[in-house]
């Protein structure tokens, strides 16, 4: 342990605020502001989607009313900076998922749909990439299909999105120095991976990993290389998920117990994948839920890295989403109590209703508040005449107007996103930065040699 990681361990040691890693952080930096100190560990959060509306929304729905004060949430006290996200696409300056993950993987700025390739297709190199040349564990843990663009941006090389096959391939084929890339693998997307062309997971099985499937075999398993796998496609919502799907807090920590075992020290990416898909739907309570998920997460690698001394948490959001507004149709009250009571999301709902179940008795049942006879009546409408879409959207509308939620858009928006940071390293992420300083500061931080070239 050097004489750096024992101060810091010390000053954590003497101090007990939340903010206890930052400051302990910025004391060992302090006067040497551009000096990179390099953390042995690196967990870096994505909110798919998280701008900062997001974060202020979900700001008033957890506080606590009894008292004047707004409360923080887990990553306010970690605020370093924002950062703008555009990307380089001849049709499109506002982001994708895949460009923004490419910029902050690789430090490059491409097209929309480019998963870690540049505007002429050929590969660049990412920082999980770099991690494991150096002989760090890694991992991958997301609550979308493990290849979807986010992840996938970080550990393969394909021109489109889309062909997320390709992707699972690449996990599997791409290799550095003859060894594997990922060493953790946590997701959605069995039936990406397990194929009729192709079975991914047995043949990651052949050289040495674990496959699990469930909550439980997550708990029961203790091996280091391991492929998790807990549903089709995207995980369930997190406040619709059954027993059986773990929590984004559990999956990124039962991924650092494993990959801290590691001598040369590990980088994990964790994305809290869906928070962009309620944005996309318009859905305040899924997105809500999703911002629960992925504070649990934040906070999941905010108490390890407390705990270590030696790792930096960086999080931030790949781009904003749906144009959410925080008050809406001139009131001036963003009243998150029909959000609270929600005990399901409005996707949830609408299909229980369209299988059969009676109206007033499922909404009554998975919302607290007592509803107008014509919000019912609207929801009961579309039910009968107009599908799945517009019932899901009546009953989006009933949150939407009683909590005064305002939505401009089905797509994603360019405004900058925040950057939050704690540990070694985290006053290199201060200020306006933009997206592809990520990558480029992440590869420093890691000592690595990183050849950023695009033309
Ligand atoms: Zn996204």
């Amino acid at each position: 342990m050097s004489l750096g990681k024992k101060l810091l361990l010390i000053n954590a040691a003497a101090l007990t605020c939340p903010g206890t890693i930052n400051l302990a952080a910025e004391t060992e930096e302090s006067g040497n502001f551009y000096t990179y100190t390099t953390p042995e560990n690196i967990i870096f959060l994505i909110g798919d989607g998280m701008g900062i509306e997001y974060v202020s929304a979900y700001r008033y729905l957890q506080d606590d009313a009894r008292t004047a004060i707004v409360d923080d949430t887990a990553f306010d006290p970690y605020l370093t900076g924002m950062q703008s996200t555009h990307a380089d696409d001849p049709e499109a300056n506002v982001t994708d998922s895949a460009a923004a993950a490419t910029a902050m993987a690789a430090g490059v700025k491409t097209y929309n749909s480019s998963i870690a390739v540049d505007n002429d297709r050929s590969a660049v190199q990412t920082v999980l990439e770099a991690a494991k040349a150096q002989g760090k564990a890694t991992g991958l843990v997301v609550t979308s299909e493990v290849t979807h663009a986010t992840p996938a941006a970080f550990a393969a090389h394909v021109a489109d999105r889309q062909n997320m096959r390709a992707i699972a391939d690449d996990y599997y084929d791409d290799r550095i120095d003859g060894a594997h890339k990922i060493d953790v693998l946590f997701g959605g997307g069995r039936d990406l991976l397990i194929r009729s062309d192709r079975n991914l997971v047995e043949e990651f099985q052949t050289d040495g990993y674990s496959y699990v499937d469930s909550r439980v075999e997550l708990r029961q398993n203790r091996d280091s290389r391991v492929v998790g796998l807990f549903a089709d496609r995207g995980l369930p919502y997190s406040i619709d998920r059954t027993n059986d799907v773990p929590s984004l807090a559990e999956m990124t920590e039962s991924a650092i117990e494993r990959l801290s075992r590691d001598d040369d020290g590990f980088f994990l990416l964790v994305e809290g994948s869906q928070i962009d898909w309620a944005g996309h739907d318009n859905d305040i309570v899924a997105a809500m839920s999703e911002m629960a998920d992925f504070e649990q997460a934040f906070q999941t690698a905010i108490d390890f890295a407390q705990e270590d001394g030696d790792t930096l948490v960086i999080a931030t959001a790949d781009h904003s989403v749906g144009g959410l507004s925080v008050g809406a149709d001139g009131y001036y009250d963003w009243d998150g109590d029909s959000v609270r009571t929600a005990r399901r999301t409005p996707d949830f709902i609408a299909r229980e209703i369209l299988t059969g179940a009676d109206v007033q008795e499922t909404l009554d049942a998975y919302i607290g508040i007592e509803l107008r006879s014509e919000e019912i009546a609207a929801v009961r409408k579309a039910a009968r005449t107009e599908g799945f879409s517009a019932t899901d959207d009546a009953i989006e509308a009933i949150f939407d107007a009683r909590s005064h939620t305002g939505w401009t858009t089905d797509g994603h928006t360019g405004e900058d996103v925040p950057v939050y940071a704690a540990g070694p390293g985290r006053t290199q992420f201060a200020g306006h930065i933009d997206n592809t300083d990520i990558a480029k500061k992440l590869f420093r931080l890691l000592g690595a040699d990183a050849d950023i070239t695009d033309e």
